[in-house]
């Protein structure tokens, strides 16, 4: 029989698995002690459960606890994991060093559905959603996890598509018997699923980012098969209903193309489309990916572009390209083997 991660549950959960085994509820408080704040990766070492409740906990539970199975370092000092996805199908987590931070990108799904053009999760399909354990895995098993400042769930699939798994796993961050974190340092990316995007309002503090990359409704449909179903008009009339200025931020992420995205008229329209909503724009450069027919911007163009926003009262900035020697940085997670450039000395 699999053995069932205890990682990944809340409370709730382990006051019902407390049960199976015999044990008082007040257990679940202390087996969420051991997971998120000592974190343990052996049931053995929660030692104020009695001898035999640990047994009786291993028949059928396990910490849920993974290594990553290859690591590839960037000459930036970026680092990218691969940990087990869906069967068959493996996922990446990418460790971002800066001078006073240090930020995990995590996946939320293996592969995605969403199938935006320029990216090569999306190219490569939808192979399963991740659970809980498997995206709390990533936090507490990269090399760097104690380190880490800052989380961003801009990694692999859509965040509001597997909107259970995640809304649990910000829990067990954020909640004080879990790992404590400010959501302050939380920030979920999504391309604006409607209703999952309001649960993530609703129901959390974190930080939102919102992938525009076009503000006409067309070229987004193009490069955005989302587009049709949640046009970016109304996500940002949802988001004027909500206060970024206080607390929370709001972040517009926006790929830059020659000659697709990239002249003053696309600036002037997405400086009206997001009007109203305190959203600062992240401009970032696109990383070339096998079989896509768009170049990226030429870096006048975007400091032109970023000039013009700035202009018309919007805070932009040219977000710095961090990992593309080691296909890290964005759209360029594939969950594939890793290249030749994790041969280094300090694999794990
Ligand atoms: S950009 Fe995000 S939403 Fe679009 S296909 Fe890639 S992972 Fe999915």
């Amino acid at each position: 029989m699999e053995l069932i991660p205890l990682i990944g549950m809340t409370p709730g959960r382990l006051r019902e698995v407390a049960a199976e085994v015999g044990l008082k509820p007040f257990a679940a408080r202390q087996m969420a002690a051991w997971l998120y704040q000592r974190r343990v990766t052996d049931i053995d070492a929660m030692t104020d459960l009695s001898k035999a409740a640990r047994a009786r906990l291993k028949e059928k539970y396990c910490i849920g606890r993974t290594e990553p199975k290859a690591r590839a370092l960037s000459a930036d000092g970026t680092a990218k994991y691969l940990f087990e996805g869906a069967p068959g199908r493996d996922v990446e987590a990418v460790m971002i060093p800066e001078a006073d931070r240090a930020t995990l990108c995590v996946s939320s799904q293996a592969g995605c559905k969403m199938n935006c053009r320029f990216c090569m999760t999306g190219r490569q399909g939808f192979h399963g959603n991740l659970t809980a354990a498997q995206i709390i895995n990533q936090v507490l098993s990269v090399p760097e996890s104690e380190q880490l400042t800052n989380i961003v769930f801009m990694g692999m699939g859509e965040p509001t598509d597997n909107l259970d798994a995640v809304l649990a796993a910000i829990e067990i961050l954020t909640e004080p018997w879990g790992l404590a974190w400010s959501p302050k340092r939380i920030t979920v990316s999504t391309v604006g699923n409607m209703s999952g995007l309001r649960t993530l309002l609703d129901c959390t503090r974190v930080h939102i980012a919102v992938s525009v990359h076009s503000p006409f409704a067309a070229d987004r449909a193009a490069i955005m098969p989302v587009e049709r179903a949640c046009p970016v008009k109304d996500i940002m009339e949802l988001l004027r209903g909500y206060d970024f200025a206080h607390q929370r931020r709001l972040s517009v992420e926006y790929i830059m193309w020659r000659g697709l995205n990239d002249t003053p008229r696309h600036a002037d329209a997405l400086a009206r489309l997001i009007k109203g909503t305190d959203a600062r724009v992240n401009l970032i450069r696109f990383h070339a990916i096998p079989g896509v027919d768009m170049q990226p911007s030429v870096r006048g163009v975007m400091e032109s572009f970023r000039d013009r926003l700035n202009d018309a009262g919007v805070t932009a900035t040219i977000r710095a390209s961090r990992g593309e020697d080691i296909d890290a940085a964005c759209g360029m997670l594939a969950g594939k083997d890793l290249r030749p450039a994790d041969n280094q000395p300090n694999n794990p």
